[in-house]
């Protein structure tokens, strides 16, 4: 039976990312044996890194001078090595949610942190603005979260900021044109737009790394996977070559480009509905709302048929809308690889669930 995949990560895959998996387990690249248990070292393997780094320069225009990398230990981790390889005695973060405050938390073990603007006011529903010109240039670097998974908040396009430029883009990375030029490190976890979880994706330019005097482990330096293509040690076989496949559909329906006109217009349909229906309201600023995880709640008056809802589209096979616990209400998680079709029959269930209750 046809389920519609909601979750926000790991969340839904193409069709095309996962039937290539599946079959790369049974037989990979024609070698006769399964893609989980052949070595990293072989050529065949060495094909799919080299592949998916030149996949990740092709789609996201990465100019010269910067290095693509498949770590592990999820975005997470690189709360933590960002500071590590690049704070020297303070850096500045913007704080937009949870998972910024996470990124803050772990910087403040390495230096000072400037938290230069938050949302926090407003339990995160919007992004912070103006901040740009207040920025110190003699920052290590600044910080941001361009998707605000949990509330459902997304920067509209790539800050101007006097200093490195960090970021956190583990949950909008691949759907709309970004300016890497803009950036010195760009970090995500892969379980929301690059494939399957267990890999992170980093993008860094090289001459910013080596700067900071401090003894950090060979695995926690960037400069030790460049030297090592990714391969320093063991890297998650299965999930790079996942995120293969999946930036391959991606080249195939047209590039980033149209994912970034998908995007809007799924976002688009969903936020439509969300504002027409009497039942429910939009949790995000409008200007900030976010083109990959919808946030909305009933409004007060109907605050008492939220689980109602919740079994009335679980019954429809729609899975994973339940809000965020900080956020409550729904959160429709719609990357790359959501269906139209998966879209319209939240909306169709929306609009029925209206019908029943007014
Ligand atoms: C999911 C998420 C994370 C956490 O990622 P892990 O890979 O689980 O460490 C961090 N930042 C953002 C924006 C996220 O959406």
């Amino acid at each position: 039976m046809k389920k519609h995949n909601f979750y926000a990560g790991p969340s839904r895959l193409s069709d095309y990312a996962l039937q290539a998996t599946s079959e790369a387990i049974n037989d990979f690249a024609g070698t006769g044996i399964s893609l989980l248990s052949i070595s990293h070292r072989t050529p065949e393997f060495q094909d799919v890194m080299d592949s998916s780094a030149e996949l990740v320069k092709e789609l996201l225009n990465v100019p010269e001078g910067y290095s693509v990398l498949f770590l592990q230990g999820g975005a997470s981790l690189q709360f933590a090595m960002v500071p590590l390889n690049l704070l020297d005695k303070s850096a500045t973060y913007i704080n937009t949610g949870v998972w910024a405050t996470g990124a803050i938390a772990e910087a403040k073990c390495y230096g000072e942190v400037v938290e230069l603007a938050t949302s926090k006011d407003k339990n995160f529903s919007y992004i912070p603005k103006g901040w740009e010109s207040k920025v110190d240039p003699a920052t290590s670097y600044v910080h941001i979260t361009t998707n605000n998974t949990i509330y459902g908040t997304q920067y509209k396009s790539d800050p101007n900021v006097p200093a490195l430029l960090v970021a956190d883009m583990s949950s909008d990375i691949f759907s709309r044109p970004i300016d890497i030029s803009k950036y010195a490190l760009i970090y995500a976890g892969a379980q929301k737009n690059v494939g399957a979880a267990g890999v992170t994706l980093v993008i860094v330019r090289d001459d910013v790394l080596g700067k900071v005097d401090r003894v950090i482990p060979k695995i926690l330096k960037y400069q030790t996977h460049i030297d090592k293509g990714s391969m320093y040690n063991t890297p998650p076989t299965m999930a790079v070559y996942t995120c293969l496949k999946t930036m391959e559909r991606y080249k195939q329906l047209g590039g980033v480009e149209v994912m970034h006109q998908r995007a809007n217009a799924k976002a688009q349909l969903l936020y439509d509905e969300i504002d027409r229906n009497p039942m429910f309201k939009g949790t995000a600023a409008v200007e900030d709302r976010s083109n990959m995880n919808i946030c909305f709640v009933m409004n007060d008056e109907y605050k008492d048929k939220e689980a109602l809802f919740n079994d009335f589209v679980k019954a429809r096979n729609i899975l994973g809308v339940k809000g965020h616990r900080l956020v409550g209400g729904f959160r429709a998680s719609i990357y790359n690889a959501q269906r139209e079709e998966s879209v319209q029959a939240l909306i169709t269930a929306m609009q029925d669930f209206e019908k029943r209750h007014i």
